[in-house]
């Protein structure tokens, strides 16, 4: 989307702390990690190991940014794709990227010395979409492949895969994929309330010259709904009004300024939608 933007460099590592609210979903997979890592334990006490996480909410909430988080916290590299990539006219051809992308996973992780690597599908429901009855069979393979994948992953393996997938979509994700053993553990990421929002507020603003008389409390109570990507965009675009007024620092005008132009944006985007 449009609002869409990323926090730095994708290859620079990323801290549970750089990400503003979603403390639930920050503690959730925080919690899930830990006990990933506690191998022995889970083996001693039979546990069927977790294959997959499940991040689910809408966009631009933050899932990227919490699955390049959980690579740095667990010391893994990290790949990431998208369902899309794997759309392909060809049979056969969405099943071997997905096989391909497994398979460097490990090569990369054993050439960098690391005992995991997180792979990272960002929308999960493009690949593994309700499966209607051999109508899209391409997509059929696809999943089936990721399927297999999955049940391939051991958690004693080395180097270990840790599988993450995002959704805005939970609903249209086919039941093989949300059964125990496969994405068994699911994680919702809302749009921020107004602690959160302010929170990511701050983090955008960081770099940024505020002006001393900006208050980020009102900003936060007036940009209800807006999302961690659509907030990013606030700031960003606050700036460029400063910018433009050749302003030093940036003042509530320019925020105000910048929250009708975001919500705004997506009126529009909506309306050409329909
Ligand atoms: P999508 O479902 O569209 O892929 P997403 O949930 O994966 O979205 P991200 O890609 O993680 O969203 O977020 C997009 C950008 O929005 C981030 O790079 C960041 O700049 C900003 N952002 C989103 N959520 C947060 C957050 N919780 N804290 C700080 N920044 C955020």
């Amino acid at each position: 989307s449009s609002t869409k933007r990323s926090a730095g460099n994708k290859s620079t590592p990323l801290l549970f702390e750089q990400i503003g609210g979603q403390e639930r979903a920050k503690q959730e997979l925080i919690e899930s990690l830990d006990f990933l890592v506690k191998e022995e334990q889970i083996a001693k006490l039979g546990i069927r190991p977790m294959k997959g996480i499940l991040l689910s909410g809408p966009p631009g909430t933050g899932k990227t940014l919490l699955a390049r988080a959980a690579a740095h916290y667990t010391d893994s590299i990290y790949l990431s794709a998208s369902g899309s990539e794997f759309v392909e006219m060809y049979v056969g051809v969405g099943a071997g990227r997905i096989r391909d992308l497994f398979s460097e996973a490990r090569t990369k992780a054993k050439k960098a010395g690391k005992k995991s690597a997180v792979i990272f599908i960002d929308e999960i429901e493009v690949i593994g979409g309700k499966r209607d009855g051999g109508q899209h069979r391409e997509y059929d393979q696809t999943l089936n492949q990721l399927l297999t994948e999955m049940d391939g992953i051991h958690p004693n393996e080395s180097p270990r895969i840790l599988l993450i997938a995002a959704t805005n979509r939970k609903e249209m994700l086919d039941a093989a994929l949300l059964r125990p053993g496969r994405f068994d553990r699911h994680i919702g990421v809302d749009l921020p309330d107004k602690k959160g929002r302010l929170h990511i507020l701050n983090i955008h603003a960081d770099n940024k010259p505020m002006d001393e008389s900006v208050d980020l409390e009102k900003v936060a109570a007036e940009s209800f709904g807006f999302s961690g990507a659509q907030l990013e965009a606030v700031m960003n675009e606050a700036a460029i009004y400063a910018m433009r007024e050749t302003s030093a620092t940036i003042m509530e005008r320019h925020l105000s300024m910048a929250i009708d132009k975001v919500m705004m944006g997506e009126k529009t985007d909506r309306e050409t939608t329909k």
